[in-house]
């Protein structure tokens, strides 16, 4: 017989033929995403090879700046066609007159290569990138669905785009249960959480954002770098929280006319917020946070507006920040006068959430970009180069506000990453988006009101569509979990608790018992397992991929520009901050307060224990009814006038006739027998405590067989 003519041969053919092909393809899959980190990782020991700027940043930031981007001949037509590419679809960069504030230069376009320094261990080493990947080409190209193994946890949002546009990206949706690549979350996740995080897995949140995303806490940073700072951190309007600095509030109000705004100290979407220009009406006790209140916006159509600007940062140690080029405008519903009393409760004029106009019946629904209260950040641009503003001067003054923010929690949230992610040497642990709001005032001066670690993503209107849906699709493909190998990972973990299990299980073997109170014995430091150092090559390679993965973003940190590395290093060191604040009014009573509120939490404690052993004390064991009884009896007798009751003639006769009357029962029932019987029977009684025992003698006298009554 033929083999090959066989109807089995064929089918183990094709199915050969089916996983050579799917092989194939997800060879090509895993090399077209990582043509772009081509890496050249050269240990560059002499400093004389870098430039001063270089060298300043390097120190705390891997700085890619366009001047130290170097030319590829190879590789320059198709990169000067990719930039011009991303240039045409980016809103900043489509009007004419506007200098795109990334890349700087055309010169810079034609670089294939991005080359940078990266400080690591002591060491510095030299990055460079080539053939950068075309991510808005690229992507135009291919179609959108591309096989991928990462997976993808998004059961804890409740926007269903994120789930759509992952899986369009070739991410598979799992489980929070399962080993997922990335967890997407709504809501900040428990330190638990970040604590048990595998090393190829990544969160959408970082842990310690919260002190730049609720307002009492940004407000406590940016005040702090307020005093620290003073003339570079004019970047939000003056704040007090009450009602710890209600007096420097009144000050203030005593010497300015001027309105404030109150806000709820965590409050969102417009709620609790109210303007007045009398601080006398706010109770000394009430948390609130007061504001300034910008008078003079900058009004478009006689609209007062604020800008919902995008930012991701995918580290914090060292600082990366990229800022989305399109973004949201929303606008007020009600035309913009300037407060008085009469108008001060009009909300739709002086708020632009949009929780808050979309009830406004003059809400504009208008899907074109120059109308409408909700426009693109394009349009805004577009708007503003009409009005001959200087828009790259502008942006630059949003991405210093944005940076300035961030750097203003930096120490906390490189503290909380260290020591949540210990380990986490392959990929960045987190990544997140921040909506940053940022009203504009007349002067185009930015100031930032408010950062949301979970900005919205519901698509209610096209231009949400327009903005968002690109946004998400950027983010999943600018961080960088395709980096990381899964399998290999859990293979590497797999081995390295087998061996520090082996370590454990030999130590015990061979170490001699410890006697109790005696000396330690000395331990082998070779024994201990070393634990994983973080990788200058995997941080290389992130900051290479990112670099070719930017789609819309534009990288804010570290700057592009090399003269403001050096002006940003100096905010790095909050150094001294407690003593700047110990001298002002405004601290003593935040610490009278804190004190206060320390000696309640005490003396509810306290209460709280008290209650408990109350109760614990109540709670006494019950001791046996014949030992009460006893007691009971002994008391009874103790007392000297104790005289015994009258017992009357008809009692006692009644008493003495029911004693009969027991005794006859348990002669007839033979009850004493059948014990004796049962005793006998389980061993026992033996034939010596017949003798012992008087009424089993006289059980045997009467003839009563013990044996028998069983
Ligand atoms: P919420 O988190 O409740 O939205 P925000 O701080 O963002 O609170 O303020 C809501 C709106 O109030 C902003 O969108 C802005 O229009 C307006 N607003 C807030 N603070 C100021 C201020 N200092 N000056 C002028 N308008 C402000």
């Amino acid at each position: 017989m033929n083999l090959k003519n066989s109807k089995f041969y064929k089918r183990i053919q094709t199915l050969r033929h089916f996983s050579k092909e799917k092989i194939l393809k997800e060879r090509t899959i895993r090399t077209m995403a990582l043509r772009g980190v081509e890496m050249a990782l050269s240990e560059s020991q002499c400093n004389h090879d870098v430039d001063a700027s270089a060298a300043a940043a390097s120190a705390w930031s891997p700085p890619l700046s366009s001047t130290s981007r170097r030319k590829s001949p190879a590789g320059g037509a198709a990169k000067s066609k990719m930039i011009k590419k991303k240039t045409d679809t980016s809103p900043r960069t489509r009007e004419k007159g506007f200098k795109p504030v990334q890349p700087a230069s055309d010169e810079d376009n034609d670089g294939a290569e991005v080359n940078g320094y990266i400080e690591l261990n002591k060491c510095r080493y030299r990055v460079a990138c080539s053939g950068r990947v075309d991510a808005t080409t690229s992507r135009a190209a291919e179609p959108l669905f591309v096989e991928s193994k990462s997976t993808i946890c998004v059961s804890n949002s409740r926007y269903a785009m994120i789930g759509r546009i992952s899986r369009l990206l070739g991410y598979k949706l799992v489980k929070e249960s399962k080993l997922w690549n990335i967890l997407w979350s709504d809501s900040f996740p428990g330190v638990e959480l970040f604590k048990n995080m595998k090393r190829f897995q990544q969160i959408n949140h970082f842990p310690g954002m919260i002190e730049i995303c609720r307002k009492d806490l940004l407000s406590r940073n940016l005040n702090r770098m307020l005093k620290l700072y003073p003339h570079d951190y004019k970047i939000f309007p003056k704040t007090w929280m009450l009602p710890a600095d209600y007096g420097d509030a009144m000050h203030y109000a005593l010497n300015h006319k001027h309105t404030f705004i109150l806000k709820p100290d965590s409050g969102a979407q417009g709620r609790g917020i109210w303007l007045t220009n009398d601080l006398k009406t706010i109770g000394a006790n009430e948390r609130l946070i007061c504001q300034t209140y910008v008078y003079r916006p900058l009004l478009i159509d006689g609209y007062k507006f604020d800008l919902r600007v995008y930012t991701l940062i995918t580290s914090v140690d060292p600082l990366r920040i990229y800022v989305y080029n399109e973004g949201l405008a929303r606008f007020a519903t009600n035309k913009y006068v300037e407060p008085t009393p009469g108008n001060a409760n009009d909300l739709y004029m002086h708020l632009t959430n949009y929780s808050v106009n979309k009830r406004n019946s003059q809400y504009d629904l208008c899907d074109n970009d120059d109308c409408g209260s909700k426009r693109k950040l394009s349009a805004i641009n577009n708007w503003m180069t009409r009005h001959n503003y200087d828009v790259a001067e502008f942006w630059s003054n949003v991405d210093d506000v944005i940076i300035k923010t961030v750097l203003s929690a930096w120490p906390v949230l490189k503290h909380n990453y260290h020591a949540c992610f210990p380990g986490h040497d392959t990929i960045q642990a987190c990544f997140e988006i921040l909506g940053f709001d940022i009203l504009v005032d007349w002067k185009l001066k930015p100031y930032i009101l408010e950062v949301n670690h979970s900005p919205s993503f519901h698509t209610n209107e096209q231009v949400d569509r327009e903005v968002k849906r690109p946004l998400i699709r950027d983010t999943l493909t600018l961080v960088s979990t395709v980096l990381a190998d899964k399998k290999q990972i859990l293979r590497e973990d797999r081995k390295r608790v087998k061996q520090r299990l082996l370590k454990s299980k030999g130590d015990s073997v061979l170490r001699p018992r410890q006697v109790a109170g005696g000396v330690k014995p000395p331990t082998n430091e070779t024994n201990v397992a070393p634990a994983p150092k973080p990788e200058a090559g995997s941080l290389a390679q992130q900051v290479a991929w990112e670099e070719s993965h930017l789609g819309n973003f534009r990288r804010i940190m570290p700057p592009q520009d090399a003269s403001r590395i050096s002006y940003y290093s100096k905010f790095y060191a909050q150094s001294n901050q407690v003593s700047i604040f110990q001298e002002t009014a405004a601290s003593k009573k935040r610490e009278d307060l804190a004190r206060k509120m320390r000696l309640q939490i005490e003396e509810k404690r306290a209460k709280a224990e008290q209650m408990l052993l109350a109760s614990t004390k109540r709670k006494r064991p019950i001791q046996p009814r014949s030992v009460r009884e006893k007691h009971r009896q002994y008391m009874y007798r103790l007392k000297e006038n104790w005289i015994p009751g009258f017992v009357s003639e008809a009692e006692e006769r009644l008493r003495h006739t029911w004693q009969q009357m027991r005794s006859e029962a348990i002669k007839n029932l033979k009850i004493t027998e059948n014990i004796y019987a049962l005793l006998y029977e389980l061993g026992h009684l033996s034939n010596t405590d017949i003798t012992v025992f008087p009424s089993l003698y006289h059980c045997l006298q009467i003839g009563y067989d013990i044996k028998g009554a069983t």
